[in-house]
């Protein structure tokens, strides 16, 4: 087989970020680390179980099918992208009901009392941590929206120890909930490319990765192996792919 050269970026480590950014505090010069949250730092599939769960008990009358499905234990894999989905594995197919349960787990999913069901991915409060503690600016870019999430996604940023509100953290969310995620991602890096150098990208929706990696060739780019929007575009080339951020998946030393 036809070997082909790799670069830096082709072969970028989670490891090799931490040294590279240690690197360049020591020659005080400044890097950013971007991540993303929903999918990236965090699981959301605990936050629409614990919802689905508490619609099913406060309203067991009007979503008998829901609560029918909630007699037996059920396990995190079958909440899917889709609340659609979910729904169908669960066995809820009439249409006033599911109707109803996507009206009442919206207004839970996207507000600030429901962000502490997330769970963080294994191993992502240690490296944001490292990352921060190398001399990093931790940039959590997120298409969550000021008006319903920022309270909720500073408190479970904090509730698990991620660094959030100090120095050499930012956190940036949406002005407007309607506003595109992709556009809004696309602005925002403009923004982020004057403030410093962007050494590290994490994301999970492979639209926003092709956006970043685009913006910022130079920074390792990773994608999070985790759920994202149905017919994604394809990853483009030099994006590395991580399942989450735990040591054992990082290079021996
Ligand atoms: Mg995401």
């Amino acid at each position: 087989m036809k070997k082909t050269r790799t670069t830096d970026k082709d072969t970028a480590t989670l490891d090799g970020v931490l040294d590279l950014i240690a690197l360049r505090t020591a020659q005080r010069r400044s890097t950013l680390a971007i991540f993303d949250l929903d999918g990236t730092l965090f699981d959301n599939r605990t936050r629409t179980m614990f919802i689905l769960r508490e619609i099913s008990e406060k309203f067991d009358s009007r979503v008998p099918q829901l609560a029918a499905a909630f007699s037996s234990f059920q396990d995190l894999s079958v909440v899917d992208y889709s609340l659609d989905v979910t729904l169908r594995r669960l066995r809820v197919r009439n249409a006033a009901e599911i109707k109803f349960i996507r009206e009442e787990w919206a207004r839970r999913f996207f507000s600030d009392e429901y962000q502490k069901y997330d769970m963080p991915l294994p191993g992502a409060k240690a490296y944001v941590e490292k990352a921060h503690k190398a001399g990093a600016t931790v940039i959590y870019l997120t298409g969550r929206d000021v008006g319903r999430m920022l309270v909720g996604t500073t408190e479970v940023l904090r509730l698990y120890g991620f660094p959030v509100g100090v120095a050499g953290t930012m956190t940036i969310v949406k002005k407007e909930f309607e506003q595109d995620d992709e556009i809004f991602k696309k602005e925002v890096s403009e923004y982020i490319d004057r403030v410093g150098e962007v050494v590290a990208v994490f994301e999970n929706e492979p639209a926003n990765s092709n956006i970043l990696r685009a913006r910022f060739p130079g920074a390792a780019s990773f994608f999070i192996e985790t759920q994202h929007r149905p017919g994604a575009p394809r990853l483009s080339a030099g994006i590395t792919r991580v399942k989450d951020f735990r040591p054992a998946l990082r290079r021996a030393r």
